[in-house]
C-alpha cells in the first residue's frame, strides 16, 4: 500500500450543526472501512480537511467529498506520499470553531486563519496536531 496524505480547503454551503453531525457519523463509518484517518477543521468560514490512508482509497473518497454540494470551491493544497500517519487516532475527528483556538492559530498564521495563503500542507498538519494536543486529557 502507498500511504498518502491529502489536504484540501473549502467553504461550507448551508451546513448547520445537524448536517455536520450527519457528515461526521457517515465519515467515521466510511473512513473506518476504508482505513482512512484524518481531521476536519472549521475556522473563520473555512473547512480544512486532512485525509490519510492508501493512495487509492484517499483518491476515491476525495472525489466524492469534492463533489458534495454541502461545500464549494474545494481546493487541493497537497496530496503526497508519507511514511507515517499524523492522525492515526481518528477515523475522522471534527474540530469546530472555538475562540480558545485563536491563540494557537495565530502562532501559525498571525493574520488569522486563511488557507488560501498556505503553500505547504505541513503548516496545516502542525497546526491541527497542536490544537489536538492542547485539548484536556480525559480521565
Ligand atoms: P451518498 O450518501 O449516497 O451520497 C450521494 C451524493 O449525495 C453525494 O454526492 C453526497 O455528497 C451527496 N449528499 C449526501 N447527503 C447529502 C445531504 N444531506 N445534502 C446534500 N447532499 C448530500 N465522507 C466520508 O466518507 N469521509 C469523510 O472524511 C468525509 N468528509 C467530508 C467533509 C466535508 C466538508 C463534507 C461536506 C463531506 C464529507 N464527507 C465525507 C461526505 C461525502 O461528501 C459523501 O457524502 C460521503 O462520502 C458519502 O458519499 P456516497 O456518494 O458514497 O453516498
Amino acid at each position: 500500500m502507498f500511504l498518502s496524505r491529502l489536504i484540501y480547503y473549502s467553504h461550507p454551503e448551508h451546513i448547520g450543526t445537524e448536517e455536520l453531525e450527519r457528515i461526521s457519523v457517515v465519515s467515521q463509518a466510511n473512513n473506518y472501512l476504508d482505513g482512512i484517518t484524518g481531521v476536519l477543521f472549521y475556522n473563520g468560514g473555512w473547512f480544512v480537511q486532512v485525509l490519510e490512508g492508501s493512495r487509492t482509497r484517499v483518491s476515491q473518497r476525495y472525489a466524492k467529498i469534492a463533489a458534495d454540494v454541502r461545500h464549494r470551491d474545494v481546493t487541493l493544497i497537497e496530496f503526497k506520499a508519507v511514511t507515517e500517519r499524523m492522525f492515526s487516532e481518528w477515523d475522522m475527528r471534527y474540530i469546530g470553531a472555538d475562540p480558545s483556538h485563536e491563540r494557537i492559530v495565530r502562532r501559525f498564521m498571525p493574520e488569522g486563519f486563511d488557507p488560501t495563503v498556505i503553500y505547504e500542507g505541513d503548516v496545516i498538519t502542525r497546526l491541527l496536531r497542536c490544537l489536538l494536543d492542547s485539548e484536556p486529557r480525559e480521565g
